[in-house]
């Protein structure tokens, strides 16, 4: 068995790249200076910041939750509430859903959960029927990742947040990395940084990833030490999109190629400085053109009308 290669006891983690060891006091400390160095690297949060920690229920979330309320003891001036977006995934959401409220519950933090019947009107899994019965060329992902962002976005805002943080990891950023290279959407590259929206339109509230450069591997380690992995949901429609395939590449090419997955974000943030330098790209929101104030709905949006109520006018459940 593998010894920390600072203190000799049992590891329970091994950096295959430098081949560094760890046992569980260790990594815990490896993990906080790891997400403490990004948060003041790149300023994510203000002293008196109201954060809104975006929760899904699951391990990475959990373990964002877990570690901005065991920060803010270090930080008087902040004040955490959790927020979950319920899509209506059956079979999947209403676990998720359960141990966030078991969370919240026992650590007193305030949240809210927003669901898409009650704000659409339809569960994911409905719009996705209409989708189909419609002909319409989206992926559930779409749909999900469309409405999730522009209610999340939303109700951080009713609920006077002044920065939404997510539970994004570096797995998940190299994830859409690469994506967004397979379209050739570079607009959506130069937004991939840990922070998102300083200067975008004023009902946007700024977003940042805490855990940017932290491993999947790793929060999954934090997930499982502070008895927050209680189980393995997945969700039903996670393998149908493109991430489930760059997803697993990732990580072949990982296991042959150990810090393959630190090049990859190295690559992104130098391409991100090039298109900064180009300056046709602005970086300081989440859509392409605008900031518009969306003709429907009036929410924030890229174009004179938002992608949500787009792809609700499409649906053909969008109320005028
Ligand atoms: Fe939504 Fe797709 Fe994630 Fe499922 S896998 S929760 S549909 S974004
Ligand atoms: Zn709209």
């Amino acid at each position: 068995m593998a010894k920390c290669s600072v203190c000799g006891r049992p590891a329970i983690y091994v950096m295959r790249a430098s081949g560094m060891a760890l046992c569980e006091k260790h990594f815990l400390e490896y993990f906080d200076r790891k997400v403490r160095r990004t948060i003041r690297r790149y300023r994510l949060f203000n002293p008196h910041d109201r954060i809104a920690v975006a929760v899904s229920g699951g391990k990475d979330s959990m373990s964002l939750l877990h570690y901005l309320l065991r920060l803010s003891r270090r930080a008087p001036g902040w004040k955490i509430t959790a927020l979950l977006v319920d899509e209506g995934i059956r079979g999947y959401r209403e676990y998720t859903v359960e141990r966030f409220l078991r969370f919240v519950e026992e650590h007193s933090v305030e949240y809210r959960i927003v669901r898409f019947k009650d704000e659409v009107g339809y569960t994911l899994d409905e719009i996705v029927k209409i989708g189909k019965e419609r002909g319409l060329p989206y992926l559930p992902c779409t749909y999900c990742g469309v409405l999730r962002r522009y209610l999340m976005n939303k109700a951080a805002r009713e609920m006077g947040a002044t920065v939404v943080a997510t539970g994004h990891n570096l797995d998940d950023i190299i994830q859409t990395y690469m994506m967004n290279v397979l379209s050739n959407s570079w607009d959506k590259i130069a937004r991939l940084g840990p922070v998102s929206g300083p200067g975008q339109h004023p009902k946007f509230v700024r977003k940042v990833k805490p855990f940017y450069e932290v491993l999947e591997k790793e929060t999954t380690i934090y997930a499982v030490l502070n008895g927050l992995y209680t189980g393995f949901e997945e969700c039903p429609y996670a393998r149908l999109g493109v991430r489930w395939q760059v997803r697993r590449m990732l990580n072949e090419l990982e296991e042959r190629t150990p810090g393959v997955k630190y090049s990859l974000l190295r690559s992104l943030q130098t391409a991100i400085e090039i298109l900064e330098k180009c300056g046709k790209v602005s970086t300081s929101g989440e859509e392409e053109e605008g900031p518009y104030t969306c003709a429907i709905c009036g929410e924030p949006s890229a174009h004179p009308i938002c992608r949500a109520c787009q792809l609700r006018l499409e649906l053909g459940i969008l109320k005028l």
